[in-house]
């Protein structure tokens, strides 16, 4: 019997063998024969729009992901309602290699809302935002200004969400297609969790709200997106690999801090 054989008896080794594939970036399956594309029907409906199609018949169907997400989030009217639009969300791709939609963590009610790029390997599981080593450093550090996710307090707590809410395969950056529809979602997102400050870890997060880049630039100074104070820091990944750059990441958590005790 040889490997494929042995593989195929066993699920759990089958699936084992999947999300190997998965972690290292496969994200399309090839079949062991070519087929003929143009020997195709056009007419053959596309399985993705059609779900679409029936789940939300008044959206724009006709294929603008952007148009089509910008519908769905709309309709929301509260976080479980967008979270529910956004399962039903057919256009992007990230969502067939992921496990779990990485919708949010924390206090939905938080002065504070944190944005980060897009789950890894451990949110992907897990289905929560920053729970591997940079997650567990984000705490931390704000644990250190006395601001907890887990915290009840609308005052002392965190609501903690991400720019996609799939993995991306690898871990590769989102390309700019994702992003931009995505973005109706992440609007719409800040919108009814309607936090007083967002803070946003990193460039890709950044570049979202704002259309600008360089954190390292950046960072520590408030700027403004979608009417709410912004203030850009250094993602907990990019710490990890350069501890030096933590003072200045301390520097803009007692910004923060000010902030907020000023306002309050
Ligand atoms: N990095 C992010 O930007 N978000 C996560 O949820 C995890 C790591």
């Amino acid at each position: 019997m040889g490997i494929a054989a042995d593989i195929a008896d066993d699920w759990h080794a089958a699936l084992a063998a999947l999300s190997w594939q998965v972690e290292a970036g496969v994200d399309e399956v090839i079949l062991d024969a070519p087929v003929n594309r143009y020997a195709l029907s056009a007419e053959a409906p596309r399985p993705a729009m059609a779900r679409v199609a029936k789940a939300t018949p008044d959206l724009p169907v006709e294929s603008d992901p952007v148009a089509v997400a910008e519908a769905m989030a709309a309709t929301a009217q509260s976080l479980d309602e967008l979270r529910a639009a956004m399962a039903g969300y057919e256009h992007c791709e990230l969502k067939k290699g992921a496990r779990n939609l990485v919708f949010a963590d924390g206090n939905p009610a938080a002065r504070v809302l944190v944005l980060g790029e897009a789950p890894g390997a451990e949110e992907d599981r897990e289905g929560r935002p920053f729970v591997g080593r940079a997650g567990q450093l984000l705490d931390r550090m704000f644990a250190a200004i006395g601001l907890s996710r887990t915290s009840p307090d609308p005052a002392t707590a965190l609501y903690i969400t991400n720019v996609l809410p799939w993995r991306p395969p690898g871990n590769r950056d989102p390309e700019p297609a994702e992003i931009a529809m995505l973005r109706p979602f992440l609007e719409r997102h800040i919108a009814l969790a309607n936090p007083e400050v967002i803070v946003v870890m990193g460039n890709t997060p950044l570049d979202a709200l704002t259309g600008q880049r360089g954190i390292l630039r950046a960072r520590g100074m408030w700027m403004e997106a979608l009417g709410r104070p912004l203030l850009p820091m250094t993602h907990p990944a990019y710490l990890l690999r350069n501890p030096t750059a933590k003072r200045e990441a301390w520097a803009d958590l007692l910004a923060l801090q000010t902030r907020l005790n000023s306002e309050r």
